[in-house]
């Protein structure tokens, strides 16, 4: 999948010439801070779905799973049987972003935790790695692929990459923590891009999205 920016404008991305939206993505809604991200993603055009029940990622282009408490979204994730669907989707390629909680709910390990996961992607993560809710800090992140111009990242009690393996690639970094990677259809944020102006990300993300729309 490619990462490139500038990108297909937006209105490419998400609509037929006749303007008709075919550019549905998924959004976990189980906790957290999904009602931002869906807001984004109608900014910029695309259909959403709040994604409680596995009926729900059907017919999806993407998903993404939000920031909140990880251990809750793993565990209702177990609960509302939606764990086995999304790791059999995300083999068949489906685009899945994941931001702070839900870049640890998409690791393989995590480092001082066990709790429920997806286990996919393959980096180790270190929950609650900045500090405490106090420590939570916005700063200017350069993010490979977005052009020269900083991205205004907010952090909130937000963990790390502590070890990227095999076909992962960094896209960002905090005082040398990495805090933004990619590998094959996953993207995952220690940071809420949701909560700023700058789609960017969101944009990054829902390229991937029209790959695997017209591939499927
Ligand atoms: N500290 C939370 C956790 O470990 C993540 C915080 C967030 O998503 N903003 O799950």
């Amino acid at each position: 999948m490619e990462l490139i920016f500038p990108h297909w404008p937006m209105w490419i991305v998400c609509r037929k010439e006749d303007g008709k939206i075919i550019m549905r993505v998924g959004v976990l809604a189980l906790q957290g801070a999904f009602i931002e991200h869906e807001k984004t993603l109608k900014n910029l055009g695309c259909e959403t779905i709040q994604v409680r029940k596995r009926e729900h990622l059907e017919n999806i282009d993407g998903l993404i799973i939000p920031g909140g408490e990880s251990t809750t979204i793993g565990k209702l994730m177990n609960d509302f049987n939606l764990t086995g669907p999304i790791k059999e989707l995300a083999e068949k390629g489906l685009p899945i972003f994941g931001t702070c909680a839900g870049l640890i709910i998409m690791a393989k390990e995590i480092t001082n935790s066990s709790q429920p996961c997806l286990g996919m992607m393959n980096i180790s993560v270190h929950r609650n790695a900045f500090g405490r809710q106090v420590d939570s800090f916005e700063t200017d992140l350069h993010i490979e692929g977005l052009g020269q111009e900083p991205f205004r990242a907010v952090f909130i009690r937000a963990p790390y990459i502590e070890t990227v393996n095999e076909g992962v690639e960094v896209l960002a970094t905090v005082d040398e923590k990495i805090v933004f990677a990619r590998e094959k259809n996953f993207m995952a944020a220690a940071f809420h891009p949701e909560l700023t102006d700058d789609t960017r990300v969101h944009e990054l993300f829902l390229n991937c999205c029209k790959t695997f729309h017209n591939l499927r």
